[in-house]
């Protein structure tokens, strides 16, 4: 009887414990992809990057001698309608960790379970189970560097091989229209613009594995804070739809702090980064959508997302540098320099005095490399709402870390067109991208900022003081 692998955000061919342990039954496979609830309210950037990797991944399965089967619906009647169908008597998936598939799966589990099917979950997108983590006193952890020390004397299991051979089984049942559903995004600006700058599949992800331990991560320590340098590893893309997978990172890295490159642990520390926001989306889920300490609740934030401030900040005319050409980069490119999140994340709720969940909803809309558990612990991280997050009277200067991290103004040059007597090409690529009634042009002078550094740094403290936290 055949074993069906339902596919999430796992499109790889390695290190898929799933598939692995599936094929290794020398039973037929039936790789199936549904498109279910859980997507519902994806971002019309990670959406489309989502199906850019689908299609990608079903051809490297037919590749190896197997099909991706698609279904559009709730997960449980067609997982049984599919066993029924085709005499399956087991169902593997990888895990997924967000609190609406947590409650998905463990109702498939259990339902799959009742009418003899077997259903198997695999370790897979995470290096630590948030759930196998615990403080000496059996908690879970709420600030990073205890997590990092105990994480980091765990052991991570090598990552497995490909599977030699997918088998097949004697008649493949018919698919749903995946093609259809493919095309069809809301991502308006999407194919013009930022396509160019995706990193799609698995293999265009371990090639850049490779690139960045050959050449980055020695440096990776000095330079990964300037936003103008291709100094990290992009691998966050490739890393949220789960074509590449956090194990594979970890042990060539590991092997390369081994051996004594400087930069390597600053990198295993980052990467452990994300495991910490799973852990913390894991143990106390209200991270995705309320203020992770309550008594945040009462601070006087702008709620308005039409707010003309809040609209200046997205369309990346708040004349402030840093944070336009940070914006600007984020519509081109669907991505974000770290230090330049920070900093945009930081004027929004700080200067501008703004809900995090406004600029979380902006980042879930655009960002190639989207993941609810990192945005969000990034945005109450910055906001101060967060777990060992920023205190809120550190409130950074987007002036100064621009002179800091962008002393030649490269960043700036690669993204503001205006003022700028030759401007660069990306710079300009901007304008072509935004829509026609953002009213914006290349030629026009650079905008008079909508709150200065000091200003807004001044009303931050002062809504800070008014309230007593
Ligand atoms: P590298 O510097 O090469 O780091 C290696 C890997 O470590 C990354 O790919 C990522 O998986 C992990 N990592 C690094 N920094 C962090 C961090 N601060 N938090 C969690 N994981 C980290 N990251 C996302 O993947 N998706 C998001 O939606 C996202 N939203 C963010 C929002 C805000 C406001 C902030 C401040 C940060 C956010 N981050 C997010 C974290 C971080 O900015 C990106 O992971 C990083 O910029 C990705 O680039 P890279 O792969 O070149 O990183």
């Amino acid at each position: 009887a055949p074993v069906i692998v339902w596919i999430r955000r796992d499109f790889r061919l390695a290190d898929n414990p799933a598939l692995f342990e599936a094929a290794r039954t020398g039973r037929a496979v039936i790789p199936v992809y549904i498109a279910d609830e859980t997507l519902d309210g994806l971002g019309a950037a990670p959406e489309w990057r989502l199906k850019r990797g689908l299609k990608l991944f079903s051809e490297t399965l037919q590749r190896a001698g197997s099909r991706l089967l698609f279904r559009q619906g709730d997960a449980l009647p067609v997982l049984r309608a599919l066993a029924a169908q085709t005499g399956a008597t087991a169902v593997y998936w990888n895990r997924a960790y967000r609190p609406d598939e947590i409650a998905r799966d463990t109702k498939v589990k259990s339902d799959l379970k009742e009418i003899g099917i077997a259903a198997k979950s695999f370790s897979a997108n995470l290096m630590f189970e948030p759930w196998r983590v615990e403080t000496g006193s059996g908690g879970f952890y709420r600030v990073f560097t205890p997590f990092w020390k105990k994480v980091r004397q765990l052991p991570v299991p090598a990552p497995l091989p490909a599977p030699d051979r997918v088998p097949q089984p004697e008649t493949w049942p018919e698919s749903d229209d995946l093609q259809g559903w493919l095309s069809r995004h809301r991502m308006n600006r999407g194919a013009a613009v930022v396509a160019p700058y995706l990193m799609i599949g698995e293999q265009a992800a371990q090639d850049r594995l490779h690139l960045f331990c050959e050449e980055r991560v020695r440096d990776y320590a000095r330079d990964r804070d300037f936003p103008a340098k291709p100094a990290t590893s992009g691998l966050s893309e490739p890393l949220s739809c789960g074509e590449i997978s956090p194990r594979q990172i970890w042990h060539r890295a590991w092997g390369l702090w081994d051996q004594g490159a400087a930069g390597a642990e600053t990198f295993l520390k980052e990467l452990v980064w994300r495991e910490f926001a799973y852990h913390l989306m894991y143990h106390t889920p209200h991270i995705l959508t309320r203020n992770w300490r309550e008594e945040w609740d009462a601070f006087p934030w702008n709620t308005d997302e039409n707010h003309p401030h809040v609209i200046a900040w997205k369309q990346g005319r708040t004349g402030i540098p840093f944070v336009d050409a940070a914006m600007r980069e984020l519509y081109v490119t669907g991505r974000m320099h770290n230090r330049a999140r920070m900093i945009v994340a930081s004027y929004l709720t700080k200067h501008l005095l703004t809900d995090w969940r406004i600029g979380r909803d902006w980042f879930g809309d655009c960002l190639t490399d989207w993941d609810p558990a990192s945005n969000a612990l990034g945005w109450q991280w910055s906001a101060g709402s967060g777990p060992d997050a920023t205190p809120y009277f550190r409130v950074f200067n987007p002036d100064t870390q621009l002179q800091k991290f962008d002393p030649r103004g490269e960043y700036r040059h690669a993204w503001i067109a205006e003022d700028d007597p030759s401007p660069s090409e990306t710079a300009i690529s901007y304008f072509k991208a935004i829509p026609e009634n953002w009213n914006m042009r290349a030629g026009n002078p650079y905008p008079a900022a909508v709150t200065t550094a000091k200003e807004g740094r001044e009303r931050a403290l002062q809504a800070y003081e008014t309230r007593s936290f």
